[in-house]
């Protein structure tokens, strides 16, 4: 393993080889424990792994949830292209205090689109990283698709793919996890991976009418710090 510096690394599918399989990029969260980890909670209602307890992610829609949304079918290029969402670093610095995973889930197909390469789409991401870490927000783990619709994968969203590996490899309670994303085909991921969800409706086109589609999310946010509001607040009253 390369062992990047804070323990973050990308999870791109076939882009940067696949999963190395280490389990370490996380900060502890599989520990030493690694690959083979555990069945990610869904084996009868068990909350511990190998003895230690599941923990909770908060999955997250990149595009128009961490980022300004680049427009419907649109896609950052361009690291100068990445604008942070305005509320997001401190929305996403309130979860991990409160002691839950940060996990982007992103479909990046402008990838087997031949738009954009790996390492450039990496660029975006190591540049994404640095404008949170100043807030003590930087993600765990950054999972992406690169897929083309058509390739069929099982990771590009709606397919529960990249939450399921993620849950795998950090050793996650996907019943007490939420995904929030902008779109109706995010909150269709949460719910097949079996997380609450949240269906952010302001700053992204398309956000509003995504609200009216099914299947309904378990709440409706105009902003990632609205969004941490509800997480928390349930949290909290299931602690
Ligand atoms: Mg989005
Ligand atoms: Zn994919």
């Amino acid at each position: 393993m390369d062992g990047h510096e804070g323990g973050i690394r990308d999870r791109c599918a076939s882009v940067s080889g696949g999963p190395d399989g280490s389990g370490a990029g996380g900060p502890g969260a599989t520990g030493s424990g690694g690959p083979g980890g555990c069945a990610a909670g869904r084996s009868g209602g068990q909350n511990v792994c190998a003895g230690r307890p599941l923990r909770r992610a908060v999955f997250l829609d990149r595009d128009g949830v961490i980022n300004v949304s680049p427009g419907e079918g649109k896609f950052v290029l361009r690291v100068e292209d990445f604008r942070p969402a305005e509320d997001a670093a401190e929305a996403l610095a309130r979860l991990r205090a409160a002691g839950f995973l940060l996990i982007v889930v992103t479909n990046q197909s402008c990838v087997g689109r031949g738009l954009l390469d790996a390492s450039a789409l990496d660029r975006i991401h190591d540049h994404m990283r640095e404008l949170l870490a100043g807030s003590g927000a930087a993600p765990d783990a950054v999972y992406c698709c690169p897929h083309s619709p058509e390739a069929g994968c099982d990771c590009r969203k709606p397919e529960p793919g990249m939450l399921l590996r993620a849950a795998h490899e950090f050793g996650i309670n996907l019943s007490a996890s939420w995904m929030v994303g902008d779109s109706a085909r995010d909150i269709e991921t949460g719910r097949a991976a079996g997380c609450r969800t949240i269906l952010l409706i302001a700053g992204a086109p398309g956000g509003a009418t995504a609200a009216g589609k099914s299947p309904a999310p378990d709440a409706v946010a105009r902003s990632l710090g609205e969004a941490a509001a509800v997480i928390l607040g349930e949290a909290g009253q299931r602690r």
